[in-house]
């Protein structure tokens, strides 16, 4: 490969004055095409610190969210005696997952599908009014890799100390510090696999039977795992994750349009970019200039490693860090903060033709977006708030569609569940409607007049009886009668209704 220098000509689309603009680069003689690799090496990246707005907001996000996580197990919610008192819980053996004031039932996993439909669209809605928001500012795994960079600045220096101590010979030091360095890591990924077990118990309790050896060894496997996970693709990975394993960066990526908030280079702005003294001369010449010192700044601070000034790049989680940087630049260079900016592609094209910008956050598809995030959360709420607390289920016996008795009587039997969701013992009493004549009987209780039988379902719980359906009608019923099961609560006089069916010859 020569080292031979070529003009690349840069062709920038709707910029007048700017169509071919000339950017000199060192570039070699490509080669020949079977020799291009099919995958690109990692280049390690020593991710710059910087300071401004949006470092700032990076690191509020940080400490809500993973203070959230961390605390969130510890966080009580007075349920009464006859329930768990923690906030946020998943109970697997008891099968019932609390979320504050919300108690859900294995049977009421559709809210979680909602939940996961109202995710999906709030990402589409927050791609279509400021792209990837998401990925530069929520995604656990930008948080716990800033995180992780955080620790590794800290503990080997900002980007070109540590560099310098990674080109050079190794010393004691440079492998104490690597030890201390991957110690905290794991740490951090330990107690985020820890916290992450104790959303599954009572997490006081947890934390005692953990550090006494006296967990479920299920317990501790997930923690190891976690902690393995958290290591690896925080401490590890880091920028590979969001480049390769992602799935979201090639969805948004379709998603998006022109009327979306990204970060931009503005390279009307910017080009042709030059020193600061470079382009006073020019300019005092009236030849064009633009604002971009080319100091490099932007990508330094880069978690990804990516050059902004590019255009638009899949590796870029818009995490706003090379806007920081690049306004420090713009400060200490007097000139105007901005040339990297959330901003849309509509107005760096209104810009290029004079016109003013122009912000249109109301368009279709976030119309669209809202709507749905409307109607589903407002679906779920209605059901929420207005769902029964006691349930029943009915099943048929299978076996024996139904049995002639010697009187000539017709006889079916029933499996009965019934659901009691308050914090209370309930009694219910269960009425079948449908059929002229019958008699509803309760296998394995004592017989009482019809419509008398009390059935006592203690808190929280459900209870299974079995039943029988005597029909003493002179005349035999149609191979299939529709049946009534009603229960009612004698407390507060709610009833619930299931229908089934009687079978006859
Ligand atoms: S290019 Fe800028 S916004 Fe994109 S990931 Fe890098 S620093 Fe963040
Ligand atoms: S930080 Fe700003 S001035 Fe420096 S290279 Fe990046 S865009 Fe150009």
């Amino acid at each position: 490969m020569s080292d031979a220098t070529t003009t690349l000509e840069r062709a920038v689309p709707d910029a007048p004055g700017l169509a071919a603009l000339v950017v000199e680069a060192e570039v070699g003689e490509p080669p020949p095409e079977d020799e291009i690799p099919l995958y690109a090496p990692r280049r390690k990246i020593y991710p710059q610190s910087t300071h401004g707005t949006f470092r700032r907001i990076k690191w509020a996000v940080l400490l809500v969210t993973l203070g959230i996580y961390y605390l969130l197990p510890f966080v009580r919610w007075d349920r009464g005696p006859n329930a768990p008192s923690q906030a946020v819980l998943i109970d697997l053996p008891g099968r019932r997952f609390y979320f504050f004031f919300i108690e859900l039932w294995p049977q009421e996993v559709y809210y979680l599908t909602g939940l996961l439909i109202l995710s999906a669209i709030g990402l589409f809605l927050m791609n279509a009014i400021a792209g990837r928001i998401w990925c530069g500012y929520l995604c656990p795994q930008t948080v716990w890799t800033d995180l992780f960079f955080a620790v590794e600045r800290f503990i080997e220096g900002d980007r070109r100390e540590h560099m310098l101590r990674d080109a050079r010979k190794w010393t004691a030091q440079t492998w104490a510090r690597k030890g201390v360095k991957h110690f905290v890591w794991l740490m951090i990924a330990w107690w985020t696999g820890g916290a992450w077990v104790l959303y599954f118990a009572d997490a006081p309790t947890l934390v005692k039977e953990l550090a006494t050896g006296q967990a479920a060894f299920i317990a501790y496997a997930w923690i190891g795992i976690l902690t393995f996970t958290t290591y690896t693709l925080a401490g590890h990975m880091r920028e590979q994750v969001c480049l390769y394993m992602c799935p979201w960066p090639r969805i948004q990526a379709a998603l998006t349009d022109e009327y979306a908030l990204n970060v931009t280079y503005r390279y009307d702005r910017g080009e042709p970019r030059c020193s600061a003294k470079k382009a006073e001369q020019l300019r005092a010449h009236d030849e064009p200039a633009g604002d971009c010192v080319d100091c490099l700044q932007c990508v330094h601070v880069c978690p990804t490693g990516v050059d902004i000034r590019g255009g638009a790049n899949l590796g870029c989680i818009q995490c706003g860090l090379c806007i920081d940087a690049c306004d420090n630049v713009m400060v200490k260079l007097g000139r105007a903060n901005g040339l990297i900016a959330y901003d849309t592609d509509i107005n760096v094209k209104r810009r290029i033709e004079g016109k003013p910008a122009y912000f249109k956050i109301v368009r279709w598809r976030t119309a669209l977006y809202a709507t749905v995030i409307a109607i589903a959360g407002g679906v779920m709420i209605y059901t929420l708030a207005t769902r029964a607390s006691e349930g029943i289920s009915v099943i048929h016996d299978r076996n024996q569609m139904y049995v002639r008795l010697s009187d000539g009587a017709l006889r079916n039997a029933y499996t009965i569940r019934i659901v009691n969701k308050q914090l209370k013992h309930s009694n219910f009493i269960l009425d079948v409607d449908g059929l002229p004549s019958s008699q509803v009987e309760f296998v394995g209780l004592p017989q009482r007049a019809a419509g008398t039988q009390l059935i006592d379902v203690g808190p929280d719980q459900t209870r299974e009886v079995r039943v029988t359906v005597t029909d003493f009608s002179v005349i035999a019923p149609p191979p299939s009668t529709t049946v009534l099961f009603k229960l009612i609560d004698v407390d507060t006089g709610r009833v619930v209704e299931m229908r089934d069916h009687f079978f006859g010859p």
